[in-house]
């Protein structure tokens, strides 16, 4: 949860800001391309990451992923299950990550052993928005299941991630919701010039053109 006390706000992320620039420094100097992945629970980000994964180390490319979550272990274990190497990084009570608790989790990363983070944020479309960690890319995923409404819902977070994704078309039909509607509500928001990518995560359907947008 926020807790902010008045005037508080603007130093907090000021705060983080200062901390987020460090950790890009930090990765940059050991040649880590970085990437958050935001999103409420359910949308798919776990496996996601873990799709994306397997692609890039079928390439020999190195990669580990920072599990962001309230408590628990329980994407941490998944990771480890597909054969992804990952940290847990708990929040304690925190609705989402901040740059300093992925400070501290780098800190016990060998970052030299590494050309890839993917760091999975707490399941929240809200306040992982307002805390860059210092990623190369912000990345915010949706899945069609919440519905044809979360762009317009939930404009701050499109407009602070560099790119958005819809997940689960593959059951679009089903759960009565079109993809066309919430791909022109973010190209209307993002002012005709940005398309969201489509893509189904267990049907392996678009996950290249996600990778190419990362530029990896
Ligand atoms: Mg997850
Ligand atoms: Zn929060």
């Amino acid at each position: 949860m926020h807790i902010v006390q008045p005037g508080m706000e603007l130093d907090v992320l000021k705060e983080n800001s200062k901390i987020a620039n460090a950790n890009y420094r930090l990765m940059k100097e050991h040649g880590i391309k970085s990437v958050d992945f935001m999103g409420s629970i359910g949308a798919g980000k776990t496996a996601l990451i873990i799709k994306l994964a397997e692609k890039l180390r079928s390439k020999g490319v190195r990669v580990c992923a920072i599990a962001g979550d309230v408590t628990g272990a329980d994407d941490y274990t998944r990771f480890e299950k597909s054969g992804l190497e990952a940290v847990n990084c708990s929040t304690g009570h925190e609705c989402h990550l901040d740059a300093n608790l992925v400070s501290k989790t780098l800190s016990k990363i060998n970052l030299d052993d590494y050309d890839v983070i993917f760091i999975e944020n707490v399941g929240n479309l809200v306040c992982p928005a307002d805390f860059p960690l210092g990623t190369d890319y912000r990345v915010v995923v949706i899945s069609t299941t919440e519905g044809d409404d979360m762009v317009r819902k939930h404009h701050d977070i499109f407009l602070h991630s560099d790119i958005a994704i819809l997940n689960k078309i593959d059951i679009a039909d089903a759960v009565d919701v079109d993809p066309e509607v919430i791909a022109g509500d973010y190209r209307k928001l993002t002012g005709g010039i940005k398309d969201i990518y489509k893509c189904s995560v267990k049907r392996d359907q678009g996950l290249d053109e996600i990778l190419a947008a990362m530029k990896l």
